[in-house]
């Protein structure tokens, strides 16, 4: 078989889920955000590892993705939707009895008008400038909000992965101004949040990345294993060139091996000429350009040919692939292709 392989830890998911979550006081709920198909590992097996490990509240990106989640969870979980309600999300919200995080006056009075006796939770911008009401709207309607009981008044932070960014204290003194003295819980971290300690975790966090092994939360378990078959080895002399564009060259006699995989299974053709694939322990650099379907991989060094190489392994962390792509671990976790044969290990 051609296809990768990716192997998905989800007790690595529980346990991380579980670590973050003692890193808050007993009374602080901590969340799972499973947006984007759960990070790119597969919103069913992950959200019910999740809700299995304790977890009561999801986020996702979209209604859509709120309705694959509640098929997974069951009817016991609460979902909300950092997009909120926007035109054309009535019946799923309803349908799937989701929990909209309003971010504007408009969705609010669209959720008042179609769905009055739906809870909802609001969604303030405290400085990032994405998504919420300003502090100016929010003084317009939050009476209004507030006498139809929100479940949840959430901000998110722009700067989180790094503690020292002035903007995480100014974040946080503005998210204390505009909630001050409400009686509702109250949400700013995800996971550089939580991170950031406990003036940070108010009623609920929100970790994502954290549970998928990724940056910020460096103690995070790996959760991936990219391993990708060789098709074929070949001997390259001095002088010839290898892959589109001849952007590699043989300076030696060289051995290079072909791999299964490509830019169309989520293999940014930044990692072209820069990627490291792994024998076990021993790195083998990609030569020349990603192809859509094919790595070609410089082996010389190697004395026996394996079966496959890993791009994602303990040795390689998707935050140390992203840094030779120049992305960040969200997108190479977000980006793994559809071709892969995906097995969950840890799933009942
Ligand atoms: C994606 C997201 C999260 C989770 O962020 P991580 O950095 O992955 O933990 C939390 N809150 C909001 C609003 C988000 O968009």
């Amino acid at each position: 078989m051609a296809s990768g392989n990716l192997k998905i830890d989800l007790n690595a998911i529980a346990r991380n889920w579980r670590a973050l979550d003692a890193m808050s006081a007993g009374d602080v709920e901590t969340a799972a955000v499973v947006k984007a198909d759960a990070y790119g590992l597969g919103i069913g097996p992950v959200a019910k590892i999740l809700a299995k490990a304790g977890a009561h509240t999801f986020f996702v990106a979209t209604a859509e993705e709120g309705a694959a989640a509640r098929v997974a969870l069951g009817n016991d979980a609460i979902i909300n939707v950092f997009s909120g309600h926007m035109a054309g999300d009535t019946t799923t919200i309803r349908d799937f009895h989701l929990m909209p995080m309003v971010n504007s006056i408009e969705q609010l009075t669209r959720h008042l008008e179609n769905l009055p006796s739906f809870q909802f939770g609001i969604q303030l911008d405290s400085g990032m400038n994405r998504l919420g009401m300003e502090p100016h709207e929010w003084s317009a309607v939050a009476s209004l909000a507030l006498s139809s009981d929100p479940t949840l008044i959430m901000s998110h932070l722009a700067c989180a992965d790094d503690p020292a960014h002035p903007q995480n204290a100014d974040q946080l003194s503005q998210f204390r101004a505009i909630t001050a003295g409400l009686d509702v819980p109250l949400s700013l971290a995800a996971t550089g949040g939580t991170l950031l300690g406990p003036a940070f975790h108010f009623s609920m966090t929100r970790p994502g990345v954290g549970l998928y092994g990724g940056f910020p939360y460096s103690d995070a378990q790996a959760v991936v294993r990219l391993s990708l078959p060789v098709i074929q080895t070949r001997e390259v002399a001095v002088g010839e060139t290898v892959g589109y564009s001849a952007s590699w060259r043989a300076e030696r006699p060289s051995k290079i091996a072909t791999l299964s995989a490509g830019y169309a299974d989520g293999i940014t053709r930044a990692l072209s000429n820069a990627a490291i694939l792994y024998a076990g322990d021993t790195p083998c650099p990609l030569a020349g350009r990603v192809s859509m379907d094919l790595l070609t991989v410089d082996v010389s060094h190697l004395d026996q040919m394996p079966s496959h190489l890993d791009l994602l392994c303990p040795a390689q962390t998707v935050d140390q692939v992203a840094e030779l792509g120049g992305t960040i671990g969200y997108e190479i976790l977000t980006s793994l292709g559809h071709r892969y044969e995906r097995q969950y290990l840890g799933q009942e």
